[in-house]
């Protein structure tokens, strides 16, 4: 079968639309590359598949042939991969960086209108949180117990999560930006700073 030598990064996969989707695993890009389903816009001249037949680019940008529409669910559903991303991986009540916490401290999934009062599990409702304050805060909301956020949570933008947890390369970065434009890639640049899991790119 094929082998790579490299796989940590993946394939960041377009829409037809050009609108930056996900980061695929490469064999999985290399599927629908096969299949004609993708065409490739980038490969890493510093790699290949190999197969007993042949020799394969390894494709490193791919654009879907067809449109593919993508229910907003699917894309931004909340798990704490993302949600602690999103925050940063800090908690938003005391604002301890996740390689902060003590002992037997963790971050948490904090609803800030707790689910037994009708708070919903959304975006606009979560925020990382340390075991610590997520305890203190308990069933009330920050106001009952005096708590305060740190910042408003809001529904990130895809292409911040992916930013945010993924390893993007400097070549995936560039169709990032042809999207989303350079505003949006400097303001990532900065967050991507603050993970343990930091991107292969600056910009
Ligand atoms: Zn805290």
């Amino acid at each position: 079968m094929m082998s790579t030598g490299e796989t940590r990064v993946g394939c960041l996969a377009l829409n037809a639309s050009y609108e930056p989707l996900t980061i695929l695993p490469l064999r999985r890009a290399l599927r629908l590359v096969l299949d004609r389903k993708a065409e490739i816009l980038e490969v890493d001249d510093a790699r290949v598949f190999r197969s007993e037949r042949r020799r394969l680019p390894c494709p490193v940008v791919i654009r879907l042939v067809r449109f593919v529409h993508v229910p907003r669910r699917f894309r931004r559903q909340v798990t704490n991969t993302f949600l602690f991303a999103r925050d940063h991986y800090c908690c938003q009540y005391c604002g301890r960086h996740r390689s902060d916490l003590r002992g037997r401290e963790f971050l948490t999934r904090d609803h800030v209108l707790p689910m037994s009062r009708g708070g919903q599990n959304t975006w606009t409702n979560v925020v990382a949180a340390c075991s610590h304050c997520n305890n203190r805060k308990g069933n009330r909301t920050p106001g009952e117990v005096g708590m305060r956020l740190r910042s408003d949570p809001g529904e990130p933008n895809y292409v911040e999560l992916v930013w945010a947890v993924r390893r993007v390369t400097p070549i995936q970065a560039r169709w990032i930006r042809m999207f989303y434009g350079e505003e949006v890639l400097r303001a990532l640049s900065v967050g991507a700073d603050e993970t343990l899991d930091s991107p292969t790119v600056s910009v």
